[in-house]
C-alpha cells in the first residue's frame, strides 16, 4: 500500500489553478448592483476573491480579497462601477499576499480596443501557451491562465474584435467558461465539450450570464438556456447572437457539479441539482445499505443524498451535525493546519441526539478524507453506539485539471487506500461508495456509455476528454519554473 502524504503547504505557490463563479449582464441601469446579487449567489464556487468590471463608456475596475459581501456593499457602488455592462468573478486561489494580482475580471488595452475578461475553468495547455508567448516577447503580471487568453487575443492577426476572440479560443484546451465586456459588447464563451458550465437568462431588456441557474434567481432573471459546448455569445444594445466556434460533437459536462460544486437549487443540463443528489442518495440505499438508527448528513453538501437515504431505507433522517455558517468551507483553506482545524469549527456533534444510536453518516464525497476522519470521531466521542459513512459519489481515485479544487494524486484517499484501508482510517464501522453505474444512474437512467461517456468522470475513473499537455510536460520535467514576484507590502 502505498503511503499517504500529507499535502503541503500550498501558500505562495506560484501555480496557475482556478475554481470560480463567472458572472455577466448587459443593458440594464445599474448593471454592478446586479452583477454583485449573482456573485453572491455564486460564493460557494470560490470565497477567496471577487472582482467586478463595468462600462459606460469608461472601463471601471475592482478587484478584492474576501467575499462578494465584505466588499461590494454601500449605497456609492453606483459611482464606483457605473455602466449598463459589468462582468463579475469569485475566485478560490492559493496565494497568499500575492493573490491580488491574479483576481479577476483581468483587464487589457489592445488594438481593437479594452476588454475585461473573467473565467471559470483550467487551461490544460495554458504553461505551454505561456512559455511561447513569453519567448516571444509577451509580458505576465499574474500567474491566471486568464492572462494567456488575454495575450492570445491581443496578438491575433483577424481584425474583428469577435474573430479574434475565436482564434484564442481555438488554440487553448481544457474546461473553460469566460464572460468578456467590451466598449460593445458582452461575450461568453465555453469549451467545446461544455466541461464548465455557463447559462444566459434575460431580465426585462438586459441579458444575464452566469456560472449557475442559482444567480439568475436571485435577480429575477428567467433561464434563456445553457451556453452549448462550443458556443460563443455576443450580446449588444441590438440583441443577442450566437456563434459556433467550434463544430458539434459529444459533449463531457463535468459530473462533480451535480456531485459538488454547484448549489442544490440550479438547474444544470436541464436537471435540478437537488433531485439528481436525492437519488444519488437513494441509488447509495440500494448498494450500500446499513442496518442503523439515524441517517445523519455531513451538512451542508451531504443534505440532499442523506434524504433520498433515508426516504429510501425508510430510516428516520436527523440532525446530528451542526453546522457554523460563519466558516467558509472547510477544503476552501489553503494548508492542511488551517484545514485540520477547519473541521472543528466548522461542525459539532448534536450529542442528546447521537447517544447509544447506531448512525450513518452520508457526505456527497471523500477527497482527502479529512472531513470523514474528523466527523466519524467526534459522533463516536459523542456517543454513537456505531458509526458508519457512506459517499454519495464514487471513489475520487484521480485528480481534476479542469477548474475543481483537487489535490494531487497522493492526497486523494481512494487513490492510496483500499476500502478496508479507508474505513480502518476513517474509524468507520462500516464505508461503502456509490458505484459510478449509480451514479449515471442518479442522472437520469443512463449507463454509462463506454466508448463515450455521457459526462466528464475523470476523477472516479481517469478518463480525460481533453489533451493535458502541460500534465505531461511536468511528468516529464519539461515545465519551466515560472519565477513569481512575490510582493511582500
Ligand atoms: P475531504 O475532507 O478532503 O475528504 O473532502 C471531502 C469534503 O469536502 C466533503 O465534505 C465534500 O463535501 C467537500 N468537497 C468535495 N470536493 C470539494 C472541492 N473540490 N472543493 C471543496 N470542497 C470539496
Amino acid at each position: 500500500m502505498p503511503t499517504y502524504t500529507a499535502p503541503k503547504d500550498l501558500i505562495m505557490s506560484p501555480k496557475i489553478r482556478e475554481e470560480c463563479g463567472v458572472f455577466g449582464v448587459y443593458g440594464v441601469e445599474d448593471a454592478a448592483a446586479l452583477t454583485t446579487l449573482g456573485l453572491h449567489a455564486l460564493q460557494h464556487r470560490g470565497q477567496e476573491a471577487c472582482g467586478i468590471a463595468s462600462f459606460d463608456g469608461k472601463f471601471h475596475s475592482e478587484r478584492h480579497i474576501g467575499l462578494v459581501g465584505e466588499n461590494f456593499t454601500g449605497k456609492d457602488l453606483r459611482q464606483r462601477l457605473p455602466g449598463h455592462a459589468a462582468i463579475g468573478h469569485n475566485r478560490y486561489s492559493t496565494a497568499g499576499k500575492t493573490l491580488l494580482r491574479n483576481t479577476q475580471p483581468l483587464f487589457a488595452e489592445m488594438a481593437s480596443g479594452g476588454l475585461a475578461i473573467a473565467h471559470n475553468g483550467h487551461l490544460t495547455n495554458a504553461y505551454l501557451l505561456r512559455e511561447q508567448l513569453v519567448h516571444d516577447g509577451a509580458i505576465f503580471q499574474s500567474t491566471s491562465d486568464t492572462e494567456v487568453v488575454l495575450h492570445l487575443i491581443s496578438r491575433s492577426r483577424r481584425t474583428a474584435f469577435i474573430d479574434r476572440f475565436i482564434d484564442a479560443l481555438r488554440q487553448i484546451d481544457g474546461g473553460f467558461a469566460f464572460v468578456g465586456v467590451t466598449n460593445k459588447k458582452l461575450i461568453g464563451a465555453r469549451d467545446r465539450l461544455g466541461i464548465r458550465p455557463l447559462v444566459i437568462g434575460k431580465k426585462g431588456d438586459a441579458y444575464i450570464l452566469a456560472s449557475e441557474t442559482c444567480a439568475l434567481d436571485i435577480i429575477d432573471a428567467k433561464l434563456v438556456r445553457e451556453l452549448e459546448p462550443g458556443e460563443v455569445v455576443v450580446i449588444t444594445k441590438d440583441g443577442i447572437e450566437f456563434i459556433r466556434a467550434f463544430p458539434k460533437i459529444p459533449t463531457r459536462p463535468c459530473v462533480f457539479e451535480f456531485v459538488y460544486f454547484a448549489r442544490p437549487d440550479s438547474i444544470v443540463g436541464g436537471q435540478s441539482v437537488y433531485e439528481v443528489r436525492k437519488r444519488m442518495g437513494v441509488r447509495l440505499a440500494k448498494e450500500c445499505p446499513a442496518d442503523v438508527d439515524l441517517i445523519i448528513p455531513v451538512p451542508d453538501s451531504g443534505v440532499p443524498a442523506a434524504l433520498g437515504f433515508a426516504q429510501a431505507a425508510q430510516i428516520p433522517f436527523e440532525l446530528g451535525i451542526i453546522r457554523n455558517h460563519y466558516v467558509g468551507r472547510t477544503f476552501i483553506q489553503p494548508t492542511q493546519a488551517i484545514r485540520d482545524i477547519g473541521v472543528r469549527l466548522k461542525h459539532s456533534a448534536n450529542h442528546s441526539l447521537i447517544k447509544g444510536k447506531k448512525v450513518l453518516l452520508v457526505d456527497d464525497s471523500i477527497v482527502r478524507g479529512t472531513t470523514s476522519t474528523k466527523i466519524v470521531r467526534m459522533i463516536r466521542d459523542a456517543g454513537a453506539a456505531e458509526v458508519h459513512f457512506r459517499s454519495a459519489s464514487p471513489e475520487i481515485r484521480h485528480p481534476d485539471f479542469y477548474g475543481v479544487d483537487m489535490p494531487s494524486t497522493d492526497k486523494l484517499l481512494a487513490a492510496n487506500y483500499d476500502l478496508e484501508g479507508m474505513r480502518e482510517l476513517l474509524g468507520a464501522d462500516t464505508l461503502g461508495f456509490l458505484s459510478i453505474e449509480g451514479l449515471y444512474g442518479a442522472l437520469g437512467d443512463l449507463s454509462r456509455n463506454a466508448e463515450y461517456p455521457q459526462f466528464s468522470d475523470h476523477c472516479f475513473t481517469g478518463d480525460y476528454p481533453t489533451s493535458l499537455v502541460d500534465n505531461e510536460r511536468k511528468n516529464a520535467g519539461e515545465n519551466p519554473q515560472l519565477s513569481f514576484l512575490v510582493d511582500v507590502a
